[in-house]
């Protein structure tokens, strides 16, 4: 029952936040007659539409990187994801990468579980995903109780320098405080150093790289870390313009007979790879492209060309 603060649990919506706010304010408010079967026959009527991640996203690509080193390791690896837009991990939209997703700081803390059973012949990778905000804000207990407790596993923090689900809220990463003053960013290597933990940083538009680290830091024994960073898309948008101009050589692509099935459009699924059904071949969507360059590292065709933009 939603009293005059909300819900002591489960979520918001507006329904809750009119009645607290007729309530405080004394505002007279009808909530509009809407019946149910209305409601129903409205939604049979919306396109279906996937969760989808923004273009030049740096997770679709630390995801890609991911699943790489995961395929080319063989050994079925559990990968833990966690609160924040990365939670789209657990989606057709990152990949189905998750096996498991639970609440913040959920993802070390199983992942560490995981990393502790060798001695009962488990001898899958564990790896916990989760964003820098969560690293603050829940991740670090886990990783204390992984290196106090000797287990084997990799954590790999998205870092995108932002709180990009909730809305770009300050972390101590940012640099700034919640009263929006300049503070000094606490560091998330440093932070893991000072808990007697390896860790690595990489790009994650380097996709070779990344997933080449990811592979080989999953075979080394005990906790480590690595660091993906590249700053949110919408973020890097704001702070300077595109300099990067991206496009398809339509002589070069294989449309469909590539060979994973357009797999630009279709496999990698950035919302600025679009399809041409008139020439049967991909192309890029200009006014949303970010110009981040991973679909023409990934093209198997070679056919995505990146021109810098002076
Ligand atoms: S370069 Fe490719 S992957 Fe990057 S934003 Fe543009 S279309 Fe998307
Ligand atoms: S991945 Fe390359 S070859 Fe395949 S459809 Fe896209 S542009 Fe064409």
């Amino acid at each position: 029952m939603a009293g005059e603060r909300g819900p002591g649990c489960g979520e918001m919506n507006t329904d809750i936040l009119i009645e607290a706010l007729t309530k405080i304010t004394g505002v007279r408010y009808t909530k509009p007659d809407c019946p149910a079967e209305l409601v129903e026959k409205l939604a049979a009527k919306i396109p279906p539409r996937d969760f989808a991640m923004c273009p030049g996203c740096p997770h679709r690509a630390s995801f890609w990187a991911i699943k790489t080193a995961m395929a080319v390791d063989d050994r079925d690896g559990i990968i833990a994801g966690d609160i924040g837009c990365y939670s789209l991990g657990a989606f057709t939209t990152g990949f189905e990468l998750f096996d498991t997703l639970h609440c913040m700081g959920a993802g070390p803390g199983i992942a560490c579980g995981l990393g502790s059973l060798a001695k009962f012949g488990f001898n899958k990778p564990a790896v916990a995903v989760v964003g820098d905000s969560t690293f603050y804000h829940a991740a670090i207990p886990g990783l204390i109780n992984a290196r106090y407790n000797g287990s084997d596993f990799l954590c790999v923090v998205l870092d995108n320098g932002a709180t990009a689900m909730t809305g770009h809220q300050p972390h101590p990463g940012t640099g700034f405080n919640a009263a929006g003053d300049a503070v000094e960013a606490l560091s998330i290597e440093e932070v893991v150093r000072g808990l007697g933990i390896a860790v690595e940083i990489s790009d994650p538009f380097n996709i070779d790289e990344t997933a080449g680290k990811i592979f080989e830091m999953t075979r080394v024994p005990g906790v480590k870390v690595l660091i993906l960073r590249q700053l949110c898309a919408l973020v890097a948008a704001r702070r300077e313009r595109k300099k990067r101009r991206v496009s398809v050589d339509p002589e070069r692509c294989r449309g469909e007979a590539c060979g994973c099935g357009r797999f630009c459009t279709s496999v990698w699924g950035c919302p600025g790879n679009i399809w041409d059904s008139v020439t049967g071949r991909a192309k890029i969507d200009e006014a949303v492209c970010a110009g981040c360059g991973v679909c023409a590292a990934l093209c198997p065709a070679g056919a995505i060309t990146v021109e810098e933009v002076v």
